[in-house]
């Protein structure tokens, strides 16, 4: 599906870069045009982008089940349905978020008036990863048009059909000199990079980000960069286990656990531990069948979105496996049809890839902790995740879980919604991430906050100008003592 001119090849790398010459030489020309542009165009933007999703909703449905047999509901809630919340969102806040905010003034700025005003960075690029292929590019793309920028999109090369059916979209809605869309993989994803954007928006791997990072340091262009890691689970003897337990589960394994803030190792308390494995397993049967033949057959069970990352996740567990970790359920493959049940580990020794890497697919390790204690212990050893989960009724075992760690986000007892908040940025932190996104902060993101203060002739910083007299040193001995 991916374009002869732009697919990846030693061969065709000169081609990507002149198209990505021509098409960055032409949104350039366009930025300010773009940039002047008032809410009522930017809103009239969004309302397209909005048309498009309603009227073409099965073509993103079979978009997404031909890449990794995303199941229709799962599209709904997870791809569609963010991206039509934020773009209401936007549309409904746009003009409050674009107006310039007065700022108060303190007593040695009394005489002049100051103000933020949100303009857009200019040439931006968004880079997306492929676990949820329309969501993490539309996404971040309402938040650039919202702020009034030209935009060059790099989707995934591993979602060949949504990567295939966002260019269509994007070319069907806007002119490329303001929103352009480059398929291909790396080769391409580095062309782009090669361009001093005003700003990079990527979402990806954190070994990626710091190439990202890099590039975007040649031309100091700023970035948000929303990035992975591992998400802890804790669960406290004072949960509710059957509630953290359905959570947990509907967490994992929705889009085959390959979601950044999926849990991906859990610390379930020793007092409670049988109660809620014994609740893991009546929940996976209970959403995806009792059998493991019929949780291969489930319309409802996704699918591992490349053979490469099959193979990953083949690796992972068999490594795990031999270092000592139980199969408590699942374990099941097939590579022709990239099918991994959904697979909880127990006794997992330390060293096992499921410890010390990002799972990204559907396989849980569980530990056995004694306190919350040793959870925090065991996390704060760790980089700083992209989401902590803690399920527990006791709001003092809560508030040290928050108060002792650090995460890009937080959910207590429920796991992934934190996502859906549109008033609550969303990002990483350090290793997991760096800056936020999603409504505001989106808008944010994409915008600079330009300081603009106004003054008159009636200055009395002019009192202080020199030469530097008696007089004129007994004003500024007054005032940096007393303003
Ligand atoms: P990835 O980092 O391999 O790729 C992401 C994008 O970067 C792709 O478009 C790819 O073409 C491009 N890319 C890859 N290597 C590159 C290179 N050397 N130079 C320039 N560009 C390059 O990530 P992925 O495998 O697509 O996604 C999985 C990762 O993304 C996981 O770590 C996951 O946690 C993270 N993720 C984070 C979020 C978030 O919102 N924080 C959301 C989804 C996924």
């Amino acid at each position: 599906m991916i374009t002869e001119a732009l697919k990846d090849t030693s061969t065709n790398i000169d081609a990507i870069r002149t198209e990505v010459d021509r098409v960055f030489a032409a949104q350039s020309a366009n930025r300010l045009a773009v940039a002047t542009s008032d809410a009522k165009t930017r809103i009239k933007k969004l309302k397209s982008i909005l048309k498009w999703i309603e009227t073409n909703r099965q073509k993103i449905y079979d978009a997404l089940y031909a890449d990794f047999q995303k199941p229709f509901p799962e599209t709904d809630l997870t791809e569609i349905y963010y991206v039509t919340t934020e773009i209401k969102h936007a549309i409904h806040n746009l003009k409050d978020w674009m107006r310039t905010k007065p700022v108060s003034p303190t007593l040695a700025y009394l005489t002049t008036r100051a103000e933020l005003r949100y303009e857009p960075k200019g040439n931006v690029l968004i880079i997306a990863p492929w676990n949820f292929p329309f969501n993490l590019t539309i996404g971040p793309l309402i938040s650039a048009i919202a702020a009034g920028n030209v935009v060059c999109v790099k989707p995934s090369e591993y979602t060949p059909n949504t990567t295939a059916l966002i260019r269509d979209m994007l070319a069907e809605l806007f002119a490329e000199n303001e929103v352009a869309v480059f398929e291909g993989a790396v080769e391409t994803s580095q062309a782009l990079l090669a361009k001093p954007f005003h700003h990079i928006f990527f979402t990806g791997s954190p070994s990626v980000g710091k190439i990202i990072m890099k590039a975007a340091a040649e031309h100091l262009s700023t970035v948000t960069l929303e990035l992975g890691g591992k998400s802890p689970v804790i669960v406290d003897e004072s949960a509710n286990i059957s509630d953290a337990a359905a959570k947990v589960a509907w967490g994992k394994w929705t889009n085959n656990g390959q979601t950044c803030i999926a849990p991906d190792y859990l610390m379930v308390h020793e007092k409670k531990y049988d109660e809620f494995m014994g609740q893991l397993k009546s929940h996976i049967e209970k959403f995806y069948g009792a059998t493991e033949e019929d949780r291969r057959n489930s319309p409802d069970y996704g699918r591992v979105a490349s053979v490469r990352h099959h193979a990953r996740m083949k690796e992972m567990l068999d490594e795990s496996v031999n270092k000592g970790a139980n199969v408590f359920i699942g374990g099941k493959m097939d590579a022709d049809s990239r099918y991994l049940s959904p697979t909880v580990l127990t006794e997992v020794p330390q060293d096992a890839p499921v410890m010390t890497e990002e799972i990204f697919g559907p396989l849980l390790p569980v530990m056995k902790i004694k306190s919350v204690d040793e959870a925090i212990d065991h996390i704060n050893a760790g980089e700083k995740p992209l989401a902590m989960y803690v399920f527990a009724g006791k709001s003092k075992t809560i508030k040290k879980s928050l108060d002792h760690t650090s995460a890009g986000t937080t959910c207590v007892n429920d796991c992934l919604v934190q996502y859906l908040h549109p008033n609550l940025p969303f990002g990483g932190v350090n290793n997991s991430g760096h800056g936020s996104s999603h409504g505001y902060f989106g808008f944010k993101a994409f915008s600079h906050e330009r300081a603009v203060l106004r003054h008159n002739a009636l200055a009395p910083m002019k009192l202080m100008y020199p030469p530097y007299t008696n007089f004129v040193k007994r004003i500024i001995g007054l005032v940096t003592k007393y303003f």
